[in-house]
């Protein structure tokens, strides 16, 4: 089963995208995860993909599609997988539909987790992640055990820069202009589903799995 989730930054979709990878047995591949651990590891391409991602604006296409390309031909990926966070531009969708298309496969679902600009401002204010193992909390939905620490690997858990409000807002523009009209694309292709975000996350998985199936 080969997943996207798609959502505006802060709907929940990382959320549900692991929770999806765990029932289904599929790797959850997040493209800011990966750009994360690049960062973290003081890479090349974590030197070059930090500049735009302080600043709310997106990573260039050339650096990011070869990355997942190679990530969904590994051998882990080949009963399916989850995609969070990509594609986010009309290239990168048509980047993807054209390598699946080589090998003969497509997509089967686009999962939009859909939530009002006016809740996202508040929840990602509360949204706490660990620069350690990528693990995400809410200080208010999902807190840790311990404030302030990961219950995963025990580091400090922090607002992520992208995460500050005024960061936020310059995402959520470059979520209308650039990735919200993905919307429209697997519409068109026949796969796009919708789920309310705004209900607690259970009920959020609930319909999810109501779409993918037991
Ligand atoms: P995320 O964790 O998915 O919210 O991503 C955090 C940041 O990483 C984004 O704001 C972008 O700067 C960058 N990023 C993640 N995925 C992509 C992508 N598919 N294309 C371009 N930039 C991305």
């Amino acid at each position: 089963m080969k997943i996207i989730m798609l959502g505006a930054p802060g709907a929940g979709k990382g959320t549900q995208a692991k929770q999806i990878a765990d029932k289904y047995g599929i790797p959850h591949i997040s493209t800011g995860d990966i750009f994360r651990a690049n960062i973290k590891n003081g890479t090349e391409l974590g030197k070059k993909a930090k500049e735009y991602m302080d600043q709310g604006a997106l990573v260039p296409d050339e650096l990011t599609c070869d990355l997942v390309m190679d990530r969904i031909a590994q051998d882990d990926a080949k009963n399916g997988f989850v995609l969070d966070g990509f594609p986010r531009t009309i290239p990168q969708a048509e980047a993807l539909t054209a390598a699946l298309e080589k090998i003969g496969q497509k997509m089967d679902f686009a999962i939009d987790v859909d939530v009002p600009d006016e809740n996202i401002v508040n929840r990602m204010s509360g949204r706490r992640a660990c620069l350690n193992c990528g693990a995400t909390y809410h200080i208010v939905s999902i807190p840790p055990k311990q404030e302030g620490i990961c219950d995963r690997c025990g580091s400090e858990i922090v607002l992520r820069d992208d995460d500050k409000p005024e960061t936020v807002q310059k995402r959520l523009s470059v979520y209308h202009e650039q990735t919200q009209p993905l919307i429209e694309y697997y519409q068109k292709q026949g796969i796009l589903q919708s789920v309310d975000g705004t209900v607690p996350m259970e009920e959020v998985f609930r319909s999810i799995v109501a779409i993918l199936g037991e």
